[in-house]
């Protein structure tokens, strides 16, 4: 599979599995499934409350004897309750232990927003620490320091807009590997990609087929459906493809990595054969012409009176 080469030499295998939302109970056989089917790359995150079970599946299928932890590309990432300097490696300590691992191949600051301890999701403004409290500096020097101690591998950022990355870039002399962020042909940031690309910063691109399953509350808000997109299916169909692998498959012409989440045996496996499917300049004008700057993940669960999501990205 193609890869990403990052800077010690370490290969990200484009194609990973996200996790979020994929239930206990599930995720573990989800990930047994993946890597039976030739996935080497998981996403992973302290908040998706699953790692234990992540965990457990891995710790199996070594036992196994078929894939050993160096063939694996295992992501996670640091919560926003855990950015002090005293919290990051107790955080990342937990992270490790959960998944049963003595090192991550990379360590993600998850949104550039920091909350007070033991704070999951803040319901009022006290909840936050401010910039001055929480310098995300501080925090990116930790991450380098996990580093150093062969904690992690290597060292990212999630959620980061162009303007924080800048700032980061300023304030260190190791920057960030890579920026995860949401990625698909209705929020193409394409400003983003040709900055990281000067930068020789990475991207992975998260919801890239529109995100979980939220029909409910997407006919309220009237949310567009990227898999149900007419342009999507068209090209699909053409090439003999699902939606879903012309989306993936879009990620990858791109140039970044792209992990799409199921807990289905059968979109598992189609998700991972995305890569054949071959598209073509025409394919690829169409879905450019898809952009409206639409975001599945505005960030709302951050929201309380005196910060808003619009200060996370910056628009
Ligand atoms: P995705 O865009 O990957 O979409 C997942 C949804 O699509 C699920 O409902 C899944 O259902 C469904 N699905 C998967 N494959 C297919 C298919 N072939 N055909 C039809 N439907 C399909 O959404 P996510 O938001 O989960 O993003 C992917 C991953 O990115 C996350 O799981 C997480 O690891 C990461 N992420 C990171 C964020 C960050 O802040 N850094 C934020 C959001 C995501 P089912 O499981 O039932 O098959």
């Amino acid at each position: 599979m193609k890869v990403l080469s990052f800077k010690n030499g370490d290969e990200m295998p484009i194609i990973g599995l996200g996790t979020w939302k994929s239930e206990k109970g599930e995720v573990g056989k989800a990930v047994k499934t993946a890597i039976e089917n030739g996935y080497r790359h998981i996403d992973c995150a302290a908040t998706y409350g699953n790692e234990a079970e992540i965990g457990e599946a891995l710790a199996e299928i070594f036992e196994e004897g078929k894939v050993k932890r160096e063939d694996l590309w295992i992501t996670s990432k640091l919560w926003n309750d855990s950015h002090l300097k005293k919290d990051v490696i107790p955080a990342l300590e937990k992270t490790l232990k959960d998944l049963q691992l003595n090192y991550l191949d990379l360590y993600l600051i998850h949104w550039p927003v920091a909350f007070k301890q033991g704070v999951a999701f803040p319901e009022k403004d006290e909840d936050y620490l401010s910039l001055e409290e929480a310098p995300i500096g501080e925090t990116w020097k930790m991450m380098l320091e996990a580093k150093a101690l062969n904690m992690i591998r290597n060292a990212g950022v999630s959620n980061f807009s162009i303007p924080k990355l800048e700032d980061l870039i300023e304030e260190t002399d190791e920057i960030p590997e890579l920026n995860q962020i949401e990625l698909h042909p209705y929020l193409q940031q394409n400003e983003m990609l040709e900055f990281c690309s000067k930068h020789n910063i990475h991207l992975t691109a998260y919801s890239p087929l529109g995100s979980s399953d939220r029909s409910q509350a997407m006919k309220a808000a009237n949310e567009p459906s990227l898999l149900e997109n007419k342009v999507i299916n068209q090209i699909a169909k053409k090439h003999g493809a699902s939606p879903a692998q012309v989306l993936i498959k879009w990620s990858i012409l791109r140039g970044t990595a792209v992990i799409p989440k199921s807990v289905h045996k059968d979109r598992i496996i189609e998700n991972m054969q995305s890569a054949g499917v071959n598209l073509n300049e025409d394919d690829l004008k169409k879905i450019a012409n898809l952009d409206e700057h639409f975001r599945y993940v505005t960030g709302e669960f951050f929201v309380t009176k005196g910060n808003s999501y619009e200060n996370i990205y910056d628009e």
